[in-house]
């Protein structure tokens, strides 16, 4: 595997890094974060069906060693609705994190 490459904790895809989200394990604060910060990575293809199969065998919490909450996950659903297709769910809203950069 080349230096920037990663793989995808539900496929085991490897690509480079930038092709993948990153869900990060901050070493400062503990809390899971999304593509910023220092600490321990897992990485996901931005598809409906790594999404799922991470959500559902909670993959990123075994990779990360630390609780993902179901945030990060919507946070993920949110982000993939509005690269691909319009949102179908109505409480998209809802997603924050302090941990992200208001744009
Ligand atoms: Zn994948």
């Amino acid at each position: 595997m080349e230096p920037n490459y990663r793989r995808c904790v539900s496929c085991r895809r490897s690509a480079p890094k930038d092709e993948f989200w990153r869900v990060v394990k901050s070493h400062s604060s503990g809390t899971i974060v999304l593509d910023q910060g220092m600490g321990r990575s897992a990485y996901l293809c931005p598809k409906p069906e790594c999404l799922t199969a991470a959500q559902k065998k909670d993959r990123l919490s075994r990779v990360l060693k630390a609780a993902v909450s179901d945030q990060i996950y919507k946070a993920l659903w949110h982000r993939l609705s509005e690269t691909t297709s319009p949102p179908t769910t109505g409480d998209l809203g809802l997603i924050a994190s302090p941990n992200l950069p208001t744009n």
